[in-house]
């Protein structure tokens, strides 16, 4: 009845009828060696996984949630994230009590969006995850650009004293940094440096895909 109303499409390859294929399902699938280490430009001082490369259904999907509001496509993405995340404790990159901290999104634009979609996917890949929180501990200060475009040096420069706390309580224990994508890591070498300036134990990045 929905499809009369609302065409529905495949959000990694546009197929119509479904909101998100087998094929892309199967694309996004987490293996069992990755998340990948990977090796952003600028070194956050903490191992930086990545789910995949930004690129096919994957990168479709993550555009899709937080360009064009599919929020239908929360689900697979919080399951590869939960995925991911379970690989790091069962490897032993972290431990609860731990608590996943969103990398920062400018305000506006999360407003714009209906909610900051990262935080929102880092809630609900851990809502079934014993001893583990998610806090927006993180906020972007006013003048961020928008990183699109910006190269290595642009985009340090755009978030350099810019990501701020937000005070919002930490519960303790080891801290795992979540963000979308890495790129040239400028987003995750600000935000971890300024959350260990505040002593808060950051041990690794965690992202959907890097590019
Ligand atoms: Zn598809």
């Amino acid at each position: 009845m929905l499809d009369l109303v609302l065409p529905v499409e495949c959000g990694g390859c546009g197929t119509p009828g479904q909101r998100w294929c087998p094929v892309c399902a199967t694309a996004l699938r987490v293996h069992a060696d990755e998340p990948l280490l990977v090796s952003p430009r600028l070194d956050p001082g903490v191992p930086v996984f990545a789910l995949g490369r930004h690129a096919g259904p994957r990168r479709s999907a993550i555009v899709a949630l937080k360009e064009h509001g599919r929020r239908d496509l929360r689900g697979p993405l919080a399951v590869a994230l939960a995925t991911g995340l379970h690989r790091l404790l069962c490897w032993g990159i972290v431990e609860t009590p731990l608590t996943v901290v969103p990398a920062p999104t400018r305000r506006w634009a999360a407003r714009r969006r209906g909610g900051d979609p990262v935080t929102l996917l880092a809630r609900t890949a851990t809502a079934a995850a014993p001893g583990i929180t998610v806090a927006a501990a993180l906020r972007t200060a006013a003048g961020v650009r928008d990183s699109v475009g910006l190269g290595v040096d642009a985009r340090q420069r755009n978030l350099a004293g810019r990501v701020r706390l937000t005070g919002c309580p930490l519960p303790g224990g080891e801290v795992l940094l979540v963000d979308d994508i890495v790129t040239t890591g400028a987003t995750a070498a600000e935000s971890v440096r300024v959350l260990r300036s505040a002593g808060v134990p950051v041990v690794a990045v965690l992202t959907l895909a890097y590019a």
